[in-house]
This record gives C-alpha cells, sequence and structure tokens, in this order.
C-alpha cells in the first residue's frame, strides 16, 4: 500500500516548540519521503476562537511559520482545512457511526474541560472531524504529538466502523498508522501543563528578545536553593533544554543540575539562547515571508486544489457505497 502522510494544526494561537517537537519537525522531515498532505485546521480552531480576525490571522501566520521552518511546496502540500468543506459532510456520516460514550471518554475532551473550556458539541466531535481529516486523503501514517495517541486511535476505529458497516469486501479507507517519536514526550509549558494554544502557557517558535526572556522567566521550578543538587528529570527547563541540547550539551547541564551550585535562573538563560539561536535562520526566512503574502496564498490555494482532488475521489466512492444522492449534476 501506498504511504500517504496527513496531519494537522491547529490555528487556534501563535504556533509553539510543543507544535514545532511535537508534529512540525517531523512534517518537514517526511515531506522527502512520501505523498503527504499538511493542513491548518481552522475548522477545529473554531471549538475555541471566537474572533474571525484572530482565526484568520493565525491560519496565515501558520503557514508563514511552515514555511519558514523548511516546508517545500514543491515536494508536499500545505493548505487551509475549510478549503476542503467535503470534509463537513464526511464528518456528519462518520458521527452516524460512532457512539456518544467514545467520544466522552476521550482525554483531550476531558482535559480542555477541567481546564474550563466550553463544553460545545465542536469540542467533543473533534475527534471525529480529525478522523474525517486523516481518511478523506486515504492518510496511511499520521506525525503528531504524544498527546493525541488517543485521537489516531479513535481514527483507527471509525475506519474500521465504516468499512465494515458499507464496503467490507472493498475498503475505501485505509486504518492509518500514528507516527510518534519515542524521543519526545508531551512538551510542558511554562506552568508544568501540556503546552498548548488552549492554555496560554506556550513559548513561540519565533518569540524573542524581551518577550522571550519573559516566557522563560516564568518559567515554574520548584523552590530548590541554588546551591543544592536538583532532578534534572523533574523541572520543565530541563525537559525544554533536551530538546535543544545535542548530547553533550545535555550531559554537561544534566551534570550541572545534579552538582549543586547551578540555579534554576542560569538554566533559564541557556535556555533562552539556545532557543534563540536554534530558530535564528527560520526567523529571518519568516520576515521575507512576511514581505510577500501573495506568495504564501499562492502555496495554499494550490495545496487546497490538490487536497480537494484527493478528497473528491474519497468521497465518490463513499456517496456510492452509503446510499447518498444528489440530483444536480457537476
Ligand atoms: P495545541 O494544543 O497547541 O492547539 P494542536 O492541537 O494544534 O496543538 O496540535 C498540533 C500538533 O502539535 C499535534 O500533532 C500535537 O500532537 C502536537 N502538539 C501540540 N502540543 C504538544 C505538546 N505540548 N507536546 C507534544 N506535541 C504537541
Amino acid at each position: 500500500m501506498k504511504t500517504i502522510v496527513v496531519s494537522g494544526i491547529q490555528s487556534s494561537g501563535v504556533l509553539h516548540i510543543g507544535n514545532y517537537f511535537g508534529a512540525m519537525r517531523q512534517h518537514i522531515a517526511l515531506q522527502d519521503k512520501h505523498e503527504s498532505y499538511y493542513f491548518i485546521v481552522n475548522y477545529h480552531a473554531m471549538t475555541t476562537v471566537r474572533d474571525a480576525d484572530a482565526l484568520h490571522r493565525h491560519t496565515l501566520d501558520a503557514a508563514v511559520t511552515y514555511l519558514a521552518l523548511g516546508f517545500d511546496p514543491e515536494k508536499s502540500n500545505l493548505f487551509v482545512q475549510s478549503d476542503v468543506p467535503e470534509l463537513a459532510e464526511l464528518t456528519w456520516i462518520f458521527m452516524c457511526l460512532t457512539p456518544v460514550s467514545h467520544l466522552y471518554k476521550s482525554v483531550t475532551y476531558k482535559d480542555k474541560i477541567a481546564q474550563g473550556l466550553s463544553p460545545n458539541s465542536g469540542l467533543l466531535g473533534y475527534p471525529v472531524l480529525q478522523a474525517a481529516d486523516i481518511l478523506i486523503y486515504g492518510g496511511t501514517l499520521v506525525p503528531v504529538g504524544a498527546d493525541q495517541k488517543q485521537h489516531i486511535e479513535m481514527t483507527r476505529n471509525i475506519a474500521q466502523r465504516f468499512n465494515t458497516a458499507y464496503c467490507v469486501d472493498d475498503p475505501i479507507f485505509p486504518v492509518p498508522e500514528p507516527y510518534i517519536l519515542d524521543s519526545v514526550a508531551i512538551i510542558p509549558g511554562i506552568d508544568g501543563r501540556k503546552m498548548s494554544k488552549s492554555y496560554g502557557n506556550t513559548i513561540g517558535i519565533f518569540d524573542e528578545g524581551a518577550t522571550l526572556k519573559k516566557r522563560i522567566r516564568s518559567i515554574v521550578t520548584d523552590s530548590t536553593p541554588l546551591e543544592d543538587p536538583k532532578d534534572p528529570d523533574s523541572d520543565n527547563v530541563f525537559a525544554l533544554i533536551k530538546l535543544f541540547a545535542d548530547k553533550d550539551q545535555e550531559a554537561e547541564i544534566r551534570e550541572a543540575y545534579v552538582r549543586g551550585g547551578y540555579g534554576y535562573g542560569h538554566a533559564k538563560k541557556r535556555l533562552i539562547s539556545m532557543i534563540t539561536d536554534y530558530f535564528g535562520e527560520a526567523r529571518e526566512r519568516r520576515q521575507d515571508l512576511i514581505k510577500h503574502p501573495d506568495y504564501v496564498l499562492d502555496v495554499l490555494r494550490e495545496g487546497g486544489r490538490r487536497g480537494r482532488e484527493q478528497a473528491k475521489r474519497f468521497m465518490d466512492r463513499v456517496r456510492s457505497a452509503t446510499g447518498l444522492m444528489t440530483t444536480y449534476g457537476e
């Protein structure tokens, strides 16, 4: 079976280093190897965003961020989720196959409600739209962060339910596999919870200068005095340092923690310079892209065209298998 890579990122806020290490870095690495569809999931973002200007701005900003980080539109497709409105139709079809009890078991739903987000039906149905997102392009491999493991399991379950219900002899949907790097756990935000746009605890990929300093200084640590030994494995700053450090740097900082005489302030300073260096080139490319919005829109338009084409292939089969009919021609 041909590998088709599919994944998305919400435009509910500025993209952050959890998005980068959890997902985007893998997206960019896979573009050389397989046909791939990456989209900015603005329908999903509507579960939490009510501000039209902000949704629009964050959508374009996400596209700029992808391109600045090395996404190559010659190799892979980048587009906006709402440019493929057939998704809403497939979501409905999948909703009719999904027990409500499965949705209530979603860890991300429970987590978001616990954090005070409004329990609207969109938030509950989030994994069903995600399943449609993956399956409508015939996705077989889904690079995501560790927080999404259960959602991909739900997608697999929905693909199997659909195939069993409607096309058991000639299954329409492949059952996709998650692609989750063991080396990247769930990345903590500045308050120690999962870093997420929905929680306001992020460090933006392109944060710099005073903004970056302020964010890093507010990372929650324990109150171990400077001179005492510290446990790197229970510290939020070290969890972030590990993402940027090479093996030698990681060993050196780990040793300093354990030895004592190395304060969280030292570690934070080191982290600021690591982040600044790491995204330095991408930051420059971003400045250039901001000056060329037409180019960014062209990339999204072309990606959307290819995405729609692929989606239509699947939707024709879905409509025929389910008995849905239209009485108008194309
Ligand atoms: P957010 O929670 O910030 O809105 P998204 O839902 O848009 O993030 O997730 C986009 C991708 O980034 C997903 O593949 C997700 O697994 C990954 N991701 C998001 N936050 C984290 C995190 N804190 N650690 C690891 N991966 C993450």
